[in-house]
């Protein structure tokens, strides 16, 4: 990889972002040379001249350019990570940021159905490289700094930018709202801590979750030697469970574990940088692509930041669902891999009860010939909470059972069975559901309740989320734990869903 400098003089950017004699706005492609080579740009690579300036896919610029490149859906804005300063554009504002700089562009960025096109020429000399355009032959050509040696940067390590001006856009607060009579659920409230505390982290199918509880303000930056990703969290702690469930020395406040399924990355470090300021520093080595995303989502429990290395938007797998009368199913076993969910008393995790009950449900549907079942995960994996949405929407499913165990932080002696539902068309599925499985658990009736639950609220087809009992409480962190009481349950789902379809 080339060492792409930043270039230090910002002044000039503000003078010569416009390419001489483009004055009309027009749609047409460009020749893009880098260091003497024409890069070879695929099909879908849509160059546009918007405003005199080139604009190329994001895409392009990780490749070619060699840089990091993150892309956060929440705020629409694209941040490039050249190591020595951030260079952050946001889709149709005409100003970027640079090293912390507010600069105009020439033409704010755009989405072309899903494609990112950013001003190339602004990158590239924010970059370090030497930009120049030929208006008659429409070429581009940039020039690594390696041969005009620019000069260095002042920070010799990476300098993260404070976050934009803009506050970051939470994800939407989502407010259970306990059905009259009702007690409200002690699981909902929110943790205290001002920042936030990490309560596990993984890696599954290219991306990196970080699951936590309270809020945390990211700040992504490149790292060299070996090239990574960097995601510092200042105000930030690890649970102290976190020790007990994931490779960490408490002593050292530092762990990682070897990503060995990858060919973006080969490991994760997580470490406590700064304890005065508890700031924790996440760290991907990579290894492959530098193209990420990121985003958070919110729910009751826990929240999730994601970095998603994947190239592209994987398509929703859709199942192929032969239309033989059957009623789809879908079972969902909450949390996974990097996302926990609850701990209990004794350090159980929500995300193996959740898939373990699942599993038990899934054997006993596939017995039953009126029921086709689909799983939103099979085994210890971080799925996120929209496509398991998308999963049930896409099988055009007939009902969808979120499947959970719940949590009263610092409450160990609230236990009992509770029955979710959010949308009107859910409620008559979450009361037959919670007979059943209130029965089959013979713990307090802490009844059908409505709550604004992502999986809940996304899917298209009635809806229920199933907190069987409190993994906080020990008693039932141990009942819920054990095989016979697991095999009860799964038949008390099984034998709802079959009331709630009429079948025999
Ligand atoms: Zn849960």
């Amino acid at each position: 990889m080339k060492k792409v400098g930043f270039f230090a003089m910002l002044a000039a950017l503000i003078f010569c972002l416009s390419f001489a004699g483009q004055a009309r706005a027009q749609t047409s492609g460009a020749t893009i040379v880098l260091d003497g080579q024409a890069l070879s740009l695929q099909k879908k690579d849509k160059v546009e001249i918007i405003k005199g300036s080139v604009m190329v896919p994001l895409r392009v610029i990780a490749e070619n350019l060699a840089l990091l490149v993150s892309w956060n859906q929440q705020k629409a804005q694209v941040k490039i990570l050249t190591g020595t300063g951030d260079i952050e554009l946001t889709i149709g504002r005409m100003t970027a940021s640079v090293g912390g700089a507010e600069l105009k562009l020439n033409a704010a960025p755009v989405n072309r159905s899903g494609t990112t096109l950013v001003p190339l020429r602004f990158i590239g000399e924010a970059a370090g490289f030497e930009v120049g355009w030929d208006n008659t032959k429409k070429v581009v050509t940039l020039a690594s700094s390696e041969a005009s040696q620019p000069t260095p940067t002042p920070a010799a390590s990476p300098t993260p930018i404070p976050s934009s001006p803009a506050s970051p856009t939470p994800t939407p607060a989502l407010s259970p709202t306990p059905s009259p009579g009702t007690t409200p659920t002690p699981a909902a409230s929110p943790s205290p801590v001002s920042g936030g505390q990490i309560k596990g982290i993984g890696w599954s199918d290219d991306r990196l979750a970080i699951s936590f509880v309270g809020s945390l303000v990211p700040k992504t930056y490149a790292a060299s030697d070996p090239a990574s990703i960097v995601v510092e969290l200042p105000k930030t702690s690890f649970d102290p469970a976190f020790a007990s469930i994931q490779n960490f020395d408490a002593a050292a406040q530092s762990g990682a574990f070897a990503v060995t399924d990858s060919s973006n990355a080969s490991r994760v470090k997580y470490a406590v940088t700064d304890i005065a300021a508890q700031t924790i520093a996440i760290t991907i080595e990579l290894t492959g692509n530098k193209t990420f995303t990121t985003y958070q989502e919110a729910d009751f429990e826990t929240s999730v930041f994601v970095i998603d290395l994947r190239t592209s938007a994987v398509p929703t797998p859709t199942p192929a669902i032969p239309d033989n009368g059957k009623k789809i199913v879908v079972i969902d076993p909450g949390h996974g891999d990097g996302d926990p969910g609850g701990v209990g008393a004794t350090n159980k995790l929500e995300k193996n009860f959740n898939l373990s009950l699942a599993l038990k449900v899934e054997s006993l549907l596939l017995n039953e010939p009126a029921f086709q079942v689909l799983m939103t995960r099979r085994d210890d994996t971080f799925v996120p909470r929209p496509e398991r949405a998308s999963l049930a929407n896409a099988a055009n499913a007939d009902a969808f059972v979120s499947i959970h165990a719940n949590i009263a932080e610092g409450k160990p002696t609230v236990r009992g069975t509770e029955t979710y539902y959010y949308k009107n068309s859910g409620k008559g599925l979450a009361d037959i559901m919670h007979k059943h499985v209130l029965s089959a658990t013979g713990f307090t009736d802490r009844k059908v309740k409505n709550a604004n639950y992502q999986v809940l609220r996304e899917t298209t087809m009635p809806a229920t989320l199933l907190e069987v009992g409190f993994l906080s409480n020990a008693t039932e962190e141990s009942i819920l734990f054990s095989d016979s009481f697991q095999n009860r349950v799964a038949q008390a789902i099984v034998d709802g869903l079959k009331e709630y379809f009429g079948v025999k």
